[in-house]
């Protein structure tokens, strides 16, 4: 069954109308290659669909994994260097900072 078909610009204005008759004229089976796609134009539109890809796995995303780390945990502890007060994430933190991390780093070898 074909209706009526109505033609219409990219803005939306109506461009052609071809009523009923005239469109069962033009999908006749008799001139079908007229109106069907050959095998080689087929090729060209199937190549034209854009293929679902995988955006995550393309960029080597993987949005699962949450990479902005919270610091909900706190803890006081004292340097074993400076013994000055910090707050660290982790309960077995030694040293506050990289001046004191080399001052350990220093001592350990001395003490070798
Ligand atoms: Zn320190």
């Amino acid at each position: 069954m074909i209706s009526g078909i109505k033609i219409y610009k990219g803005d939306g204005t109506l461009k052609q109308e071809i009523n009923q008759a005239e469109a069962r004229e033009l999908y006749n089976e008799t001139n079908k290659s007229a109106w069907e796609l050959s095998p080689t134009e087929r090729r060209h539109w199937d190549n034209m669909t854009v293929k679902e890809t995988q955006p995550y796995e393309y960029k080597g995303l993987r949005p699962w994994i949450k990479r902005s780390y919270k610091w909900n945990k706190q803890y006081k502890l004292k340097c074993i260097m400076c013994k000055k007060e910090m707050i660290k994430a982790n309960s077995k933190a030694l040293i506050c900072s990289t001046t004191c991390k080399n001052a350990h780093l220093r001592e350990v070898r001395k003490n070798k």
